[in-house]
């Protein structure tokens, strides 16, 4: 059995559904054939940009359980650049217009869509409907509906869909997580995450694109404090209220610029967050009970540095955190190994962006919630 995940098949199974049944029901992905019964996945990176050129790229050259076997580009010089640098063969770089044609190729397992994020439903659904398994950039996309779109096209297609929440797989978050699942400060009270930079003076970026970026600060950057406000209280917010601003009008013609929203949890704890395309932050913190912890750096690529009111220094080795995604992403399909980041959690923030909107549009108003709690503890059902 290829390319259909042993969840998926241990499920058909368990269902009483025989070959026959599974082929009718994943029939690109037993058509395709490519995972399991290798040792690495194959990656093809579709966008050659910077997070491409400078983070993936390099990291997929560390990689235990995939590597760089294939490139998508809408630039034809960079084929060549890329064939020479990562020796991809001719027959593994495709463009925009042929990239459906990678369905033949069996040295790619992994598509992963790293373009302007009004372009990643597109490409996500034409990975699945080639029969690859898919990691799809954050923001997942730019509306529920779209994200929607995306897990069901990986569903009807058998294969596994993860999204680039790199923090997810790096140690400076999970002992936050673990903090907050061990109550190791007691039931958390308060949380407070910002994210943010400054975007310079280049107004022609398609990060402030609405039609490239389907948002601004909010979908670029807050998804980020979304996430640790959410990993950082252990639970997904009931209601949020949100507010906007704007300084430099003139520049920030079509996207936000700097949001602040706040939470309430299940648990009565409620938290903050900012996030801004014109201010520089980049940090996380917890009160609970018992005392506090931080992180800060919270969201960079890391070495990220924390402390706890006990005085202690939150410290790990640094490794790549896009080399710890990818490894974690090949392990769920190789191995069966958790999804720390699935489509699900995309779907999530997206949902919270969405009504952070709402209550802008709504001068503030309280927007209730009501989300899934599976993926409350930052990606996983609670241990
Ligand atoms: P970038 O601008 O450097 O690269 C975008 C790529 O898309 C380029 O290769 C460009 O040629 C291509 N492209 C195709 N059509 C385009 C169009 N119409 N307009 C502009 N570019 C077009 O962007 P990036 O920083 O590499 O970001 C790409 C994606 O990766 C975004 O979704 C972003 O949110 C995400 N990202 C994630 C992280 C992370 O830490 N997880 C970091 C950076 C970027």
């Amino acid at each position: 059995m290829k390319n259909l995940s042993r969840r998926n098949f241990n499920t058909l199974m368990a269902k009483g559904m025989g070959t026959a049944a599974i082929m009718a029901a994943t029939p690109l992905a037993c058509a395709m054939g490519s995972g399991q019964d290798k040792k690495k996945l194959g990656v093809a990176l579709v966008g050659l940009g910077s997070y491409s050129t400078y983070q993936l790229a390099p990291a997929l050259q560390d990689t235990q359980h995939c590597y760089l076997s294939g490139v998508v580009t809408g630039t034809p010089e960079k084929e060549q650049i890329w064939a020479d640098k990562y020796n991809i063969p001719k027959k593994n770089i495709y463009n925009y217009q042929n990239f459906d044609d990678i369905a033949k190729n069996d040295d790619i397992d992994v598509v992963y869509v790293v373009l302007p994020n009004s372009m990643h439903a597109e490409f996500c659904i034409r990975a699945a409907k080639a029969g690859k398994h898919v990691i799809c950039e954050k923001p997942m996309a730019v509306s529920v509906e779209e994200c929607d779109a995306i897990i069901e096209a990986c569903k009807n297609a058998g294969v596994e869909l993860g999204i680039g929440y790199r923090l997810q797989s790096e140690p400076y978050t999970n002992e936050v997580k673990r903090f907050v699942r061990e109550k190791t400060f007691g039931d958390v009270r308060y949380v407070s995450a910002d994210a943010g930079y400054y975007s310079g003076s280049n107004p022609d970026q398609w990060r402030l694109n609405k039609e490239l970026s389907g948002g601004g600060a909010l979908l670029n950057m807050g998804v980020y404090a979304i996430q640790s406000a959410i990993y950082g209280s252990g639970q997904n917010p009931v209601s949020v209220t949100a507010q906007e601003y704007s300084t430099r009008p003139e520049y920030f013609k079509d996207t936000d610029e700097t949001i602040t929203a706040q939470f309430t949890f299940p648990n009565g704890a409620v938290g903050n967050i900012m996030t801004s395309h014109n201010i520089n932050a980049n940090s996380m913190y917890v009160s609970a009970e018992r005392g506090w912890f931080q992180l800060q750096p919270a969201n960079s690529y890391g070495p990220l540095s924390g402390r706890t009111s006990t005085g202690d220094v939150i410290e790990f080795p640094h490794e790549s955190q896009q080399k710890l995604q990818m490894d974690d992403f090949a392990k769920h399909i190789l191995f069966d190994a958790p999804n720390v980041a699935p489509g699900e959690m995309g779907k999530r923030d997206m949902i919270i962006c969405e009504a952070i909107y709402e209550s802008i549009a709504k001068g503030g108003q309280k927007v209730t919630l009501d989300l899934e709690p599976d993926y409350g503890f930052g990606g996983l059902p609670t241990p």
